[in-house]
């Protein structure tokens, strides 16, 4: 899994994506809603000099949760602090980050459905009334003592807003979700991509690797790597219709972006299970994936697709799917669905 082409969820040669990185409001693409939602937000903050409203971004990963978090920080003129969920382990730990924050700055928690409860009590009062309670001293003689902090904002991100504790969601001004980009927008994000690595590309090698990004901007930046490779060593350099599709047929990604993972997935439900309904741990264990990396990862794409429906007992293929792989669909129609 972690070395998922198509997976929209961070690898390690990623890191040089920093480069490329939008860094203002005005360079994002795709987006709209959020984008312009946010300049509101930026504005009337920045006009009454109040640090931002604490946001909350959540979507499937690759989608832009982090950029949003360093592009906010650069509009807003403040510093930011990354860390993420997993990473804070004890109440202690928050407390630390919080009291070297310097007023408006931003901390971006990646991750936040994975902060532990103590950790979490400790931020309900930072963000609410941008204070600290900690206790001095142990057994009789502990004392609870209340430390003011600056005014600071918090921007939370997950893949998983419905397991954001009730308590914690409230506490965010501002909830935004990040959509799959459509297909101009991602051929807008591989053109400039191209063009900062100074990559030679037609622009029907932009619509090829576009189409076969699964809407998702980190996806694009590294198949557009992978097909740069390519180019290179098995033609002239030159991205072109051809090379494209002739590098990520190699890749073993289909031309709506899905890869052999995907397709497992697919074919578990309808050759195993008759198109389903079956249960996602079902679906899990028969490819042996995390049943959290399937809803994570592979799950959102293919609903957007269209290919499978969640339906109360579980997921179905729907005909779309059926249609894609070209297998025929011999099921009942289903009186009021869509098949
Ligand atoms: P997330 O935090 O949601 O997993 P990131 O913010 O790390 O996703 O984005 C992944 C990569 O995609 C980044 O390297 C960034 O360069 C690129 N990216 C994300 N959103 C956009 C966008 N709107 N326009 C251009 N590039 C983008």
């Amino acid at each position: 899994m972690s070395d998922r082409m198509v997976s929209g969820s961070k690898q390690t040669e990623d890191r040089i994506d920093n480069a490329l990185r939008p860094r203002r409001l005005d360079e994002m693409t795709g987006q709209e809603r959020v984008v312009e939602n946010l300049r509101i937000l930026i504005e009337a903050a920045k006009g009454r000099k109040e640090a931002l409203d604490h946001v909350l971004l959540y979507g499937p990963p690759g989608l832009g949760k982090t950029t949003f978090a360093h592009v906010i920080s650069n509009e807003m003129e403040v510093n930011i602090r990354i860390t993420a969920g997993p990473s804070i382990e004890r109440a202690g730990d928050l407390a630390a980050i919080l009291t070297h924050l310097r007023e408006g700055d931003v901390l971006f928690i990646d991750e936040i459905h994975r902060l532990g409860r103590a950790v979490e009590e400790v931020l309900y009062p930072a963000m609410e009334d941008y204070a600290l309670d900690i206790v001095i001293g142990k057994g009789p003689s502990a004392k609870n003592v209340r430390l003011n902090l600056p005014r600071f904002t918090v921007i939370g991100a997950t893949t998983r807003l419905a397991l954001l504790t009730a308590p914690l969601r409230a506490r965010f001004g501002a909830v935004y979700r990040l959509d799959f980009y459509s297909l101009p927008a991602m051929k807008k994000i591989v053109a400039r991509a191209a063009g900062m690595l100074k990559v030679p590309i037609e622009d029907t090698g932009i619509i090829e690797i576009a189409q076969r990004s699964r809407g998702t901007p980190r996806v694009a930046l590294r198949l557009l790597k992978r097909v740069r490779d390519y180019a290179q060593v098995r033609a002239d350099g030159m991205i072109t219709e051809d090379v494209a599709s002739q590098a990520l047929d190699l890749l073993e990604i289909d031309p709506l972006g899905l890869d052999d993972i995907d397709r497992r997935v697919l074919l578990t439900i309808i050759e195993k299970f008759e198109g389903g309904p079956v249960g996602l741990d079902t679906i899990a264990a028969s490819i042996s994936e995390e049943s959290d990396t399937i809803m994570d990862v592979y799950e959102p794409y293919l609903l957007q697709l269209g290919f499978i429906e969640r339906t109360p007992r579980g997921r179905m293929a729907t005909r779309l799917a059926y249609e894609h792989l070209n297998i025929s669909d011999n099921r009942p129609p289903r009186q009021g669905t869509l098949f």
